[in-house]
C-alpha cells in the first residue's frame, strides 16, 4: 500500500499491530523532513519560543516573583531551545521511529500517477514507480497563503516558516493578519524584544473564536508594546536597502525590518498529479468521514490531515490517520466499515469536537461551537458565561487573574457542544471539556463532576450554577440517562 504522500503527523501510518494483522505493508514519500510542517516549522518551534515569554507574563503577576521575572528573556538562550525542539531541522529521529514501526521511506516529491499509482521524483533526478494494492493517501499539508501583491518575490516577505525558525529577533517587525499564527507570533517576538506592529483586515483579532478572546489577548498584546491597527491592510510593499516599505490602504506609511504574512493556509496540492485522477491542482481534497476522497471512484484515494480543510491541526491530522489506517485495514481485509457518529471508521470529532490551543497571553483554549460558528449554521444553543477572574483558584494562580469561560448547551439534548476558557493556564482545561462534549455527557452528571478547590477546574461548577440560575432551580433535578 503505497504511501502516504507526505511524512507525518497526519501522514502517521496506522499503527503496526494494525498494518500487521491485516498484512500490508506501507511506504512514505518525503520531499523535504519526515515530521513535516508541525515539527520543523510550526507546532514545535512556535511553542518553544512562546513558553518562556507566556512563564514570564504570568511570573510577573505573582507576588514575590515579579521584580525577578520582569527582566528581558535571554534571547540566545530561547532560540537555542527553539532549535533543539525543531530538532535542529534534522529528521534522523523520525527516520529511525518510521523504521520501528516497519514502515518503508522513499525519499522525493510524489504524484499521483492515475488510480493507485505514485511517481516519486528522487533527490538525484530519477523516477521510482510505486503501485498500491489497496490505497493511496494524500497527507502533503498546506502551506502560507500569500497576497496578491506585486513583485513579492523580491520583498522576501516572512511566512510561518521563517516566523518559527529566524536566527535572530528582527528590530521592527510587521505581522499582516489576527488569526493563530498572527497572534502567537506577535506574542512571541514583541517578547523577544522586537517592535511588533499588528496589521488587522477586520476589527479584532482571533475572529473564528468567542469574541472576548480576542479582546483579552489584545489588551495584553498593547501592554507588551505591541502596535495593533485594525480595519487596514497592505496597499503596496517593497524592500528598499534592506528595509520593508509598506503604504496602508487608509494612507499610512510603515517602514520594518521584516513583514510576516500570516494570511492563511493553502493545500498543497499543485504539484501532486491531481489531474492524473480527474481533480482539479490546487484544490482541497474534500473527504467524507472514511478520509475518502469522494470524488474519485473506488474507495483507494483517502486524503489526511491540513490537505482535507477538515480541521488543520497536528493532532486532528493524527486522529485522522488512526481513522483512516482502520478503514483501509478494513477494507483490505473486506471488512464491512462501521461508519456510524463516533463510530471506528468515522471522523467524527472533526465535525463536533475539535480542540484548539492559542498560546499567546493569555491562553485561548476552545473546543466544539462558538457561538460565531452557532450563529453562522443558525443552531440553537444556550450561552453561559463566567468571569474566570472570580474563581478562587484563578486568584492563587495570581491576583488581578484576567479570564473568562463560556459554555454552549444544547437546550433540547442538554449536552455541552462548546466550551472557550481565555486566561493564563487554561490550556490544561480543555481535555476536560472536550471528553464531556465527545461523551456527551448531560448536565445533569456533570453536576456531580466535583472540580477539585482551589484549581482553575472551579469554573465548571460556576458554569453550571450560573446556566442553573439562569434556567431556574429544576435545571438539575430530571435524571436522565448517558446517551448510548
Ligand atoms: C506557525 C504554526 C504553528 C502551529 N501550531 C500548532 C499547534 O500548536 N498545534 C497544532 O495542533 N497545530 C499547529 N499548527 C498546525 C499544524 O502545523 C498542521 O496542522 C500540521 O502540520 C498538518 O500536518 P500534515 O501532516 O497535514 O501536513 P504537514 O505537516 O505540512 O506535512 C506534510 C508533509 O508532506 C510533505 N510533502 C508535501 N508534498 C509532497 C510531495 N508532493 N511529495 C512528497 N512529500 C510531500 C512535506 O514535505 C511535509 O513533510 C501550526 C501551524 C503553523 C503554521
Amino acid at each position: 500500500m503505497p504511501p502516504p504522500l507526505g511524512g507525518r503527523p497526519g501522514g502517521a501510518p496506522p499503527p503496526p499491530p494494525r498494518a500487521t494483522a491485516a498484512g500490508l505493508s506501507t511506504v512514505i514519500v518525503e520531499g523535504e523532513l519526515v515530521g513535516g510542517e508541525c515539527s520543523y516549522w510550526a507546532c514545535e518551534p512556535s511553542k518553544a519560543l512562546l513558553r518562556p515569554a507566556l512563564l514570564r507574563a504570568d511570573a510577573s503577576r505573582v507576588p514575590g516573583l515579579d521584580p525577578a521575572a520582569a527582566g528581558p528573556l535571554k534571547t540566545a538562550a530561547v532560540l537555542a531551545h527553539r532549535d533543539r525542539m525543531a530538532a535542529h531541522w534534522n529528521d534522523d529521529d523520525q527516520v529511525e521511529w518510521l523504521k520501528t514501526a516497519g514502515v518503508d521511506l522513499q525519499r522525493g516529491h510524489g504524484r499521483l500517477d492515475g488510480p493507485r499509482r505514485v511517481a516519486v521524483t528522487t533527490p538525484d533526478g530519477g523516477t521510482v514507480h510505486l503501485r498500491a494494492r489497496h490505497a493511496v493517501a494524500v497527507c502533503t499539508g498546506s502551506g502560507a497563503a500569500l497576497p496578491d501583491l506585486p513583485d513579492l518575490a523580491a520583498l522576501r516577505p516572512w511566512t510561518s516558516r521563517e516566523a518559527t525558525s529566524a536566527p535572530q529577533p528582527p528590530g521592527r517587525l510587521v505581522i499582516v493578519g489576527a488569526g493563530v499564527v498572527a497572534t502567537e507570533m506577535a506574542t512571541a517576538w514583541q517578547a523577544l524584544g522586537s517592535e511588533v506592529t499588528l496589521l488587522a483586515r477586520g476589527t479584532r483579532l482571533l475572529p473564528q473564536l468567542e469574541p472576548f478572546a480576542g479582546e483579552l489577548v489584545a489588551d495584553r498584546l498593547r501592554e507588551a508594546g505591541a502596535d495593533l491597527r485594525f480595519g487596514v491592510t497592505v496597499a503596496t510593499a517593497a524592500r528598499t536597502g534592506g528595509e520593508v516599505r509598506l503604504t496602508l490602504s487608509d494612507g499610512g506609511r510603515l517602514a520594518a525590518d521584516e513583514i510576516l504574512f500570516a494570511t492563511g493556509r493553502a493545500p498543497r496540492t499543485g504539484d501532486i498529479g491531481l489531474e492524473t485522477v480527474g481533480l482539479t491542482p490546487g484544490d482541497w481534497l474534500t473527504t467524507d468521514d472514511t478520509l475518502t476522497v469522494t470524488a474519485v471512484p473506488g474507495d483507494w484515494l483517502y486524503a489526511v490531515g491540513d490537505v482535507n480543510g477538515r480541521a488543520l491541526l497536528t493532532h486532528q491530522g493524527k486522529y485522522q490517520a488512526r481513522i483512516a489506517g482502520a478503514v483501509i485495514a478494513a477494507r483490505a481485509c473486506g471488512s464491512p466499515l462501521d461508519t456510524g457518529r463516533w463510530s471506528p471508521h468515522a471522523g467524527t470529532a472533526d465535525t463536533a469536537a475539535v480542540p484548539q490551543v492559542v498560546f499567546t497571553d493569555p491562553e485561548i483554549a476552545g473546543v466544539g461551537l462558538t457561538t460565531v460558528e452557532a450563529r453562522r449554521t443558525g443552531r440553537r444553543v444556550d450561552v453561559v458565561d463566567y468571569d474566570l477572574g472570580h474563581v478562587a483558584g484563578a486568584l492563587q494562580h495570581h491576583p488581578g487573574y484576567r479570564g473568562r469561560a463560556r459554555a454552549l448547551i444544547d437546550p433540547d439534548r442538554r449536552t455541552l457542544v462548546g466550551a472557550t476558557f481565555a486566561g493564563p493556564g487554561v490550556a490544561e482545561l480543555l481535555h476536560s471539556a472536550t471528553v464531556a462534549i465527545t461523551g456527551e455527557i448531560p448536565i445533569e452528571r456533570l453536576w456531580h463532576a466535583v472540580p477539585p478547590f482551589p484549581t482553575i477546574s472551579e469554573v465548571w461548577l460556576r458554569l453550571l450554577e450560573t446556566y442553573r440560575d439562569q434556567r431556574g432551580q429544576a435545571t438539575f433535578s430530571r435524571t436522565q440517562p448517558l446517551a448510548a
